[in-house]
């Protein structure tokens, strides 16, 4: 108990200075969300999917009658999208009007990257997700929520939208599917501390067990008890349809 109340302090330490250091970043930060355009509202995201709680995270949602966002890769230690059963999961979520995003091809970190390599991630993701959706994504989140400018022009010549996020759930750290409590905590810290009518962009991973059904319903149920509106990020953005280009 002591042992994993240490790794998810220090899960959230480590965190708090990620996301300190990227804030102190004025060169790209500025061209990134981090919150919602649109006022009282929460848009669920879903990073290096699709993964083992994908598809109950999709039926979860859809019973909820709630659309959320899923940042995905296509080819990484824990998802292939040329895979049939993976490429499955991201058509029935697409078809279930939950959001696709890029989250590059293979989860690289984009700040060692040179500009051509930058590029390659994107379009390489964009031509695996083509037949799976016949769309291409028009929203993104860097890896590690990392990114150098040269990145950021490489991504936004390419006419993405760069999400971050406002609530990092660190559900990376907890590995037990009981063990979601501190994840959803996180929520409850956000929402306590903001204006009663924040917006937020939550950060968690559809490949860790505790990011279930379980823990979707229940950060679903909080966020409706505290007024906030379910919504995906072009939702979000305040931009409703900019989700994807068709060619
Ligand atoms: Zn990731």
């Amino acid at each position: 108990m002591f042992l994993l109340a240490l790794i998810v302090a220090l899960c959230v330490s480590i965190s708090v200075v990620v996301v300190t250091q990227l804030r102190r970043d004025p060169s790209w930060y500025k061209h990134a969300k981090f919150r919602c355009s649109i006022p009282n509202a929460l848009a669920i995201t879903f990073d290096d999917g699709p993964g083992r709680s994908t598809g109950e995270i999709i039926d979860k949602l859809d019973a909820l009658g709630v659309k959320g966002t899923f940042f995905v890769n296509g080819r990484t230690a824990t998802t292939d999208m040329t895979r049939p059963q993976t490429a499955a999961l991201v058509r029935r979520a697409f078809e279930s009007g939950h959001q696709i995003a890029s989250h590059t091809l293979t989860h690289r970190d984009l700040t060692t990257l040179n500009a051509t390599e930058v590029r390659d991630e994107m379009l390489h993701l964009e031509e695996v997700l083509y037949p799976v959706i016949g769309m291409r994504p028009r929203y993104m989140r860097p890896p590690y929520g990392r990114l150098s400018d040269l990145a950021r022009r490489v991504i936004q010549a390419l006419d993405y939208q760069i999400i971050i996020w406002n609530i990092d759930t660190n559900d990376w750290c907890v590995k037990h599917p009981h063990d979601s409590d501190a994840s959803f905590e996180q929520y409850v810290k956000a929402m306590a501390q903001a204006p009663r009518d924040a917006s937020f962009i939550a950060l968690q991973h559809d490949v860790h067990p505790a990011t279930n059904a379980a823990y979707v319903e229940r950060v679903v149920a909080y966020a409706k008890a505290a007024g906030k509106r379910l919504v995906r990020m072009d939702e979000c953005m305040g931009a409703p349809g900019t989700a994807y280009a068709s060619q």
